[in-house]
């Protein structure tokens, strides 16, 4: 299976070369190799057959064929046949040799797109029947499902049925079971060899499913096999400190809050205190949509550190959300005792020094800051919580850094983009995560407005009414100079249209020509209300508290996907007062129309994840190089979740079975392991 394509009989070089393009190097790959879709190949009834769809009819014929030409080798053929009892017109384009071959009383069957209104199908493909019991009979029936590969180059469907035809019956033999007979039985698969048979040349559609089934589920499982066998791996190389929390100060701490946990956060909170005090390091992901919470569940855990005799960390992608963060904490942990600072790339040389000091020596307890955390000035004197906020605007090696800060600490990861359960188990592979799946109550919702270009003086007399009572308001626009190509209203000239509108209040721009301390200075001027409205490509800091900001006006608004505008969406709705959203849009598209009715339906990040990777698949919505994201053949993570479930319990449960690191029956599956360099030799050492 894994010899190169060219073992196979009827393949050559060039051909090799081609497959290859297509990502098929090995008889292997080209096995799993499976149709893209299956087309429908059945003969239907002409009750049955809907105007414009493709369908396939089988009848008698019943004229002599006639070709027109016309233009340079342009032809059109066409003849009766008889369809009980009606009487249909076929018609094929350019193909006038055909003509030889239609003879009156002649079974034939036909594939093409059917014109209720004329009785016409314009054929695409047809055969002769030949008499019932003939082998060309038993062989057509074999077609009666066609499989349609994608492919590029020279490589055609035919092709690579031949191929895989002859594939199969030169190494057919060789393909092993792979999963655990155990499994098999419980959920009644059809064997791996049956089922790559069965998906290339399928026979009926019943069998197609089952065989689908079957993939999909070996798919998802040595996926999570792999995830699982990661983190047991990790897990045991990489023993991390059991930290002897004071449960009692942490109830203390938490009473002492002016609200009380949600339900959702009480449990995050109590997953990550259990793995504090395991004797391996966390590796957790905390996911929550925009205001619910998350920043209350770090502070408690860099306590429950604090209570266990260990220095925290808190890394954030900008300045002002780390003084934000630092504020925060100073104001409900420092009269508890812990010392918190702050390190960003704006503190003074002299204020620097003594904060390194402090945290070598573990004065300082916490350390709130920027990348300036990763310095390899800094060097904590016993770490043992590190968390990042905003997880994905860091890269893997900042990320990494932090965390080598100390022997194996805790590692909290948190993010606003909250997907579904079951795929973020997938998308963060071996990560653990937990959820925040519920806002704090008494929130009021946004409320979301969809307008158009025309409507744009109404929302300007509304935004005036908010600016009147003190409120201040965000304006977004998706680009910042002038595009000939892209008809997109720039910020500049929103900038300066506004000015003119709005002459008594002060209008910010912000955009990603700035540098980073500009944008970090237009930002404070918003935050401290010194400006009023704030005009600005995307480049607004996630996460940015600025609580008297009510009004959210997102121009252009179908440019952007769903998760970003509710991002978006999230920044205004943090105070106590009702906050409005306003999408600009004249969308041009059914899917720009469907998401801007999305958003006004609803203000559940969950909910608007899950919409948004329905519309846009897994690929998209994740953005392929950043995600790792794996690429499943057959298996779809939206619509085949259920199984992606079961496969992670399946594999989770063997790999925590010491049979799995001896028995014989699995040693398939560990050299699957090796062979995906997840371990490297079949024994755990
Ligand atoms: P995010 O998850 O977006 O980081 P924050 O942590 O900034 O959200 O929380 C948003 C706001 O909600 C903060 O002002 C915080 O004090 C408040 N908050 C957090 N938890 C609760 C709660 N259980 N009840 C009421 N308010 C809460
Ligand atoms: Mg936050």
């Amino acid at each position: 299976m894994n010899v190169p394509t060219t073992y196979i009989k009827g393949v050559g070089e060039e051909r090799a070369t081609d497959l290859s393009l297509l990502g098929i190097h090995t008889v292997g790959d080209l096995l799993y190799y499976f149709p893209s879709r299956y087309e429908d190949r059945r003969v239907q009834g002409i009750e049955e057959a809907q105007h414009d769809e493709r369908i396939t009819l089988e009848g008698t014929i019943h004229s002599e064929a006639v070709t027109q030409f016309y233009g340079r080798k342009k032809s059109r053929t066409s003849f009766k046949v008889f369809i009980e009892p009606f009487l249909v017109t076929a018609t094929l384009f350019n193909r006038p040799y055909a003509k030889n071959q239609i003879k009156i009383g002649n079974r034939i069957k036909l594939t093409g797109k059917w014109d209720k209104h004329r009785m016409q199908v314009t054929v695409s493909e047809y055969t002769l029947v030949k008499d019932e019991g003939s082998k060309e009979k038993a062989d057509q029936a074999k077609e009666d499902i066609k499989p349609i590969y994608s492919l590029t180059g020279s490589i055609s469907t035919t092709f690579m049925q031949k191929i895989i035809w002859q594939g199969l019956k030169q190494f057919g033999e060789q393909i092993p079971e792979i999963l655990p007979q155990k499994l098999i039985q419980e959920y009644k698969l059809v064997s791996r060899r049956a089922a790559i048979q069965a998906l290339h040349f399928p026979t009926d559609f019943e069998t197609g499913k089952w065989s689908r089934r079957r993939i999909v589920y070996e798919e998802f499982f040595l996926f999570q096999l792999k995830m699982q066998a990661l983190k047991r791996i990790r897990r045991e190389n990489q023993k991390g400190v059991v930290q002897k929390i004071d449960q009692e100060r942490i109830s203390s701490f938490l009473s002492s809050l002016p609200f009380a946990l949600t339900s959702a956060q009480a449990r995050v909170l109590e997953e990550i205190m259990r793995d504090l005090q395991k004797p391996y390091a966390m590796n957790r992901l905390l996911q929550g949509d925009v205001g619910s919470g998350k920043t209350v569940i770090a502070a408690a855990g860099l306590f429950a550190t604090y209570t266990a005799g260990y220095q925290g960390a808190l890394m954030v992608p900008t300045e002002i959300l780390a003084e934000q963060h630092y504020e925060t904490l100073q104001q409900i942990l420092s009269e508890l005792g812990v010392h918190i600072a702050l390190l960003t790339g704006s503190t003074k040389a002299s204020e620097r020094k003594a904060i390194l000091a402090g945290i070598q020596m573990g004065t300082i307890h916490v350390l709130v800051g920027t990348h300036a955390l990763i310095q390899e000035t800094v060097s904590f004197n016993k770490v043992g919580l590190v968390i990042i906020d905003e997880q994905h605007r860091f890269g893997v090696e900042q990320r990494r850094k932090l965390k080598n800060k100390g022997e194996a600490p805790d590692v909290l990861y948190m993010t606003a983009t909250p997907i579904p359960r079951t795929l973020a188990i997938t998308a963060y592979g071996d990560l653990d995560v937990s959820t925040i799946d519920e806002l704090p109550a008494g929130r009021k919702p946004i409320e979301t407005y969809w307008a158009t270009e025309k409507m744009f003086d109404r929302v300007i007399e509304f935004i005036k009414k908010e600016l009147l009572q003190g409120r201040q308001a965000y304006f977004i626009c998706p680009l910042i100079e002038e595009s000939e190509k892209l008809d997109l209203q720039n910020a500049m000239e929103l900038h300066a249209t506004l000015v003119g509108l709005l002459p008594q209040y002060r209008i910010g721009l912000m955009h990603g020509k700035l540098s980073a301390q500009e944008k970090e200075e237009v930002m404070r001027d918003f935050a401290e209300n010194r400006v009023q409205v704030l005009v600005s490509t995307t480049v607004v800091e996630v996460g940015v508290n600025v609580p008297n900001a009510t009004l959210m006006v997102i121009q252009d608004a179908e440019r952007f996907g769903l998760s970003q505008l509710h991002q978006l969406r999230g920044r205004v709705g943090r105070g106590g007062h009702q906050s409005y959203c306003i999408l600009m849009a004249d969308p041009k598209t059914e899917a720009g129309k469907e998401r801007m009715k999305i958003m006004q339906e609803t203000n559940d990040g969950f909910e608007i994840a899950k919409r948004d990777l329905e519309l846009r698949g897994p690929g998209d919505f994740f953005g392929k190089k950043q995600s790792g994201l794996p690429e499943f053949k057959v298996a779809d993570m939206v619509h085949d979740y259920r199984a992606l479930e079961v496969a992670r319990n399946d594999a989770s449960v063997l790999i925590e079975q010491e049979s799995f690191w001896l028995e014989p029956e699995y040693q398939p599956l560990r050299e699957y392991l090796i062979k995906q360099g997840v371990m490297e030799s079949t024994k755990l050492d």
